[in-house]
């Protein structure tokens, strides 16, 4: 419990009383602070300025939830009508006046507001209403916000660096007001979900990604820092909206570009140390793939749209085996797609099939074939191929497109990465459906109006035989009586999981084998009810509980291959994860 009563400027300074049911005096467990009792370690770093702009910090705003005693301690009388809600109330009402609105955009700004304002309220919501309030504050709705984000954007959420910063990027970190970071998600906007190059209103994903870190991994708010790079667009629209709020002018490439993402890299790592998370979002794949190579030996590094993806749909793979019978090495891949998601996917299914069978991957990759915009990627095209692209050229004539693809190839599961909506036609289902039994279908373009086909679709042209999972949320659908529910393979599932087992066990490297221990943790969620509606993944609902099992996996995998720094090893890692994650329930102010 803290005690402190007047900071330097003489303002009063809250006292602050845990009410998280984490006894007061826990240890240090990150050797830093952990996510519920931040406040409780260093109490007399806190300092909160009382009355009216207490009201106006969101860190501690409680709005009506105030009590009559903190109305008398904190100078609020008067500041607030009489009445006194329970955080419950609160949240009640909110819920209730989001449900008026119609527009999915205006659920999300009236969020955005509510994060400024009471952030406790905000993750307690989101928390609490995971399954409707995830659409809102991440895909499909983030997507439109992003779109929008010049005329919604009313004060800057997480920190811009641009290339008017080059020179003085530590600089800029240490304008942030926060010096504790575990988990930064960075963009530079190129490719923002399937919606292409945003520029600088990309931010909307980095701030979006950060509040799931939180509500879902339970890493707290003050310990995350959303950044967009700004390096141009070359998005017409934008540079010649007046209203754009970036840098107007192309993107910068080549050296220009690395230079400034090389003294990003040695700013964040100067500033925040070895352990800092570092994760990469909605980079172009050009750049996206090489970023990751470069940092992955030198950083704690993580790519959602590589990694994230490859290893929430790998969860969704081995889950699906319960539905078709046989082992993953019996089943042909084919991906329309071939970019960041399309390839991590098909390595990490190469790798997990090596892993199992002990053949090599250069092997197990044979079963994998993927199309990407000019057809099958076989080894005649292999000289003008992208470099990731390459191990995937496998021997075959030319094959132009989807349809041929499937007829020729015959896969048990296809999977959709290519960004572009409506290219799993009738055609193709019917071809897929026509040679399996129960045809695993993943249309995981985002948003729903690029997916590559609606669950309607591929449980109907299916005859309801597919096993179906998409990248953003579609209902369940009725077909001949019986009702399907869609999976989603949401990387909402892993990141947040994943990046809390990297924290709370000092890890300093992300290594592959860390993303098959979280697949593997993810898959074994799903139950028995869950499969009886055809449904791969388990529901969101319980997602901290399904974190704390990914955080376990990913921390005891770390502990293994000795890149844990937190020592000693606790004994029960899912109730330590447990322990770690935040808790957005009110405390009392003294
Ligand atoms: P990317 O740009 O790296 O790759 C897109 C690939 O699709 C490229 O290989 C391109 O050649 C190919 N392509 C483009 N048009 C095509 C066409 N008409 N036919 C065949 N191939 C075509 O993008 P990415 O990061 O791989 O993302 C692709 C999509 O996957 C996006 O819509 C993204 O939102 C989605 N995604 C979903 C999840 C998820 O569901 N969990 C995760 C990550 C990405």
């Amino acid at each position: 419990m803290a005690t402190e009563s007047s900071n330097s400027n003489g303002k009063s300074v809250l006292d602050l009383e845990d009410k998280s049911g984490v006894a007061g005096g826990v240890e240090d467990v990150y050797g830093e602070d952990s996510a519920t009792i931040d406040q409780l370690v260093t109490p007399w770093t806190v300092s909160v300025a009382s009355g009216y702009s207490l009201l106006r910090d969101p860190h501690y705003n409680k709005g009506l939830a105030f009590t009559e005693q903190e109305r008398d301690a904190h100078y609020l009388r008067g500041l607030l009508p009489p009445s006194i809600s329970s955080q419950a109330l609160q949240e009640k009402k909110l819920m209730h006046n989001l449900r008026q609105y119609d527009v999915p955009l205006q659920r999300y700004i009236a969020m955005m507001d509510l994060q400024e304002r009471n952030e406790r309220l905000f993750y307690k919501l989101l928390i609490d209403n995971v399954e409707e309030l995830l659409p809102v504050v991440y895909t499909p709705t983030v997507g439109e916000a992003c779109q929008k984000y010049g005329s919604i954007f009313r004060r800057p959420q997480g920190l811009f660096i641009s290339l008017k910063e080059k020179g003085k990027i530590l600089e800029v970190l240490k304008n942030w007001p926060e010096k504790s970071i575990q988990v930064i998600v960075v963009t530079d906007g190129e490719r923002i979900l399937g919606l292409g190059d945003l520029g600088c209103q990309g931010m909307g994903i980095p701030v979006g990604k950060l509040s799931l870190y939180t509500a879902l991994g339970g890493v707290r708010p003050s310990a995350c820092l959303p950044i967009t790079i700004d390096v141009g667009t070359n998005n017409e629209k934008l540079l010649n909206d007046e209203f754009y709020i970036g840098l107007k002018q192309r993107r910068a490439t080549g050296q220009e570009y690395a230079e400034l993402l090389e003294e990003f890299m040695s700013a964040v790592k100067q500033n925040y140390g070895e352990k800092v998370l570092i994760q990469f979002e909605d980079f172009a794949n050009h750049n996206a793939f090489e970023l990751l190579s470069k940092y992955r030996t030198s950083h704690l590094v993580f790519n959602d749209d590589i990694q994230g993806t490859a290893s929430v749909v790998l969860a969704g793979l081995v889950s699906a085996l319960k539905l078709t019978g046989g082992a993953l090495s019996d089943h042909t891949f084919l991906f329309l797609g071939a970019g960041e998601a399309g390839t991590g996917i098909a390595e990490l299914i190469a790798l997990e099939i090596s892993k199992k069978t002990n053949i090599p991957v250069e092997e197990t990759r044979k079963k994998i074939w993927l199309v990407d915009s000019k057809g099958l990627l076989v080894s005649s095209r292999k000289e003008s191929l992208q470099h990731f692209k390459k191990p995937w050229a496998h021997e075959h004539e030319p094959v132009k497109t989807l349809l041929e693809a499937v007829k020729a190839i015959k896969p048990t599961v296809l999977i959709g990465t290519s960004g572009v909506g409506k290219t799993f036609t009738k055609d193709v289902i019917e071809a897929i459906a026509s040679f399996n039994k129960k045809p695993v279908i993943f249309s995981l373009s985002n948003p729903t109006s690029q997916s590559e086909c609606t669950a309607e679709e591929a449980y109907t042209w299916s005859e309801g035989r597919a096993i179906f999972a998409s990248g953003s949320p579609f209902d369940p659908v009725e077909y001949n009586g019986k009702v399907y529910v869609p999976g989603q393979a949401n990387n909402a599932y892993i990141f947040p999981g994943f990046g809390l087992g990297l924290i709370m066990s000092g890890t300093i490297r992300v290594h592959d084998d860390m993303l098959l221990a979280a697949s593997e943790a993810l898959a074994a969620q799903a139950t028995d009810a869950n499969y009886e509606k055809g449904l791969i993944y388990p529901p969101f609902t319980n997602i901290r509980e399904i974190s704390a099992q990914i955080a376990a996996k990913v921390a005891a995998k770390a502990y293994e291959l000795g890149l844990a720094s937190r020592l000693p090893r606790p004994d029960n890692l899912v109730k330590f994860a447990e322990s770690c994650m935040y808790s957005p329930v009110y405390r009392y102010y003294r």
